[in-house]
């Protein structure tokens, strides 16, 4: 397997931190982006350690100039992008009815906008080189909605939506820029630190205690999808602990 140069965004943690540490320890070349600068220094360290290489840039994802800088950070450092993973999301659920107006702009920012701002930043790049590949975060809330997930689940499901049109365009484009959405279900991860109404927070760390999975478990799902053969596309990746109906 050739090495590739690899953006993660919401790298700091859980699904993004675990796919950057396999990922790494096969070879390739990653930059890792998310705010929490100490945690970036930590995970880069780590993978250094273990022999791989990586770098980070602090970025927001809300901010699209932030989102362009860390392009600029894998070009400068590495030559290229051959794979940029839209990751960083947040799940302060809530019912409708108790307004929560700037939870639900957050995730709109963070999960829907922030995956757009990826897209942006990266397309160019990979039409240039005439090959690339997304991985975009979605989860199974994309997929099935419930009481108290209608806003995450409309960001997930936009996830699903914006990474079809994009499959659909490059195929079309013959860009050889591969389009792959992972839904995952119940992982084990500081996701459920974002949520701000405290029964919901309980309900579902409740949940999540009874079966969630490892994200190296979705890291390897994701891995899979990066080594396949470059003339196979690997479109969408449902990933839910066994136990999880
Ligand atoms: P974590 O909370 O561990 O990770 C979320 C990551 O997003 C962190 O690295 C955080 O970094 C980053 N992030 C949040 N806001 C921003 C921002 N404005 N700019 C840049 N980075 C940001 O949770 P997970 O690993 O579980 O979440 C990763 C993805 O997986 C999310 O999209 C989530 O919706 C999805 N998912 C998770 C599931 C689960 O059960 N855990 C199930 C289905 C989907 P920082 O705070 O440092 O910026």
């Amino acid at each position: 397997m050739s090495k590739k140069v690899i953006v993660i965004t919401g790298a700091s943690s859980g699904i993004g931190e675990a796919t950057a540490k396999l990922l790494a320890s096969q070879g390739n070349q990653l930059v890792l982006g998310a705010r929490r600068e100490a945690r970036l220094q930590e995970i880069t360290q780590a993978i250094e350690n273990a022999g791989g290489e990586a770098t980070y840039a602090v970025t927001d994802v809300t901010d699209l100039d932030s989102v362009k800088q860390l392009a600029k950070k894998a070009v400068d450092a590495y030559g290229r992008i051959d794979v940029w993973m839209n990751n960083a999301g947040l799940m302060p659920q809530s019912v409708l009815a108790e307004g929560k107006v700037t939870d639900w702009n957050r995730m709109i920012d963070v999960n829907e906008k922030g995956v757009l701002y990826g897209i942006n930043a990266a397309l160019g790049i990979m039409r240039e080189q005439q090959s690339g590949h997304f991985i975009n975060t979605s989860s199974i809330a994309g997929h099935i909605v419930g009481p108290g997930s209608a806003v995450y689940s409309a960001t997930k499901q936009a996830v699903l939506a914006i990474s079809e049109g994009l499959r659909q365009e490059e195929a079309q484009a013959g860009s050889n820029i591969r389009v792959t959405v992972v839904s995952p279900g119940a992982i084990a991860t500081e996701l459920t630190n974002s949520i701000t109404d405290e029964e919901v927070k309980k309900g579902t760390e409740q949940f999540y205690d009874l079966f969630a999975i490892s994200p190296e478990r979705v890291a390897e799902s994701i891995a899979f999808a990066i080594n396949a053969p470059a003339d196979a596309s690997i479109n969408e990746i449902i990933i839910r602990p066994s136990k999880q109906v």
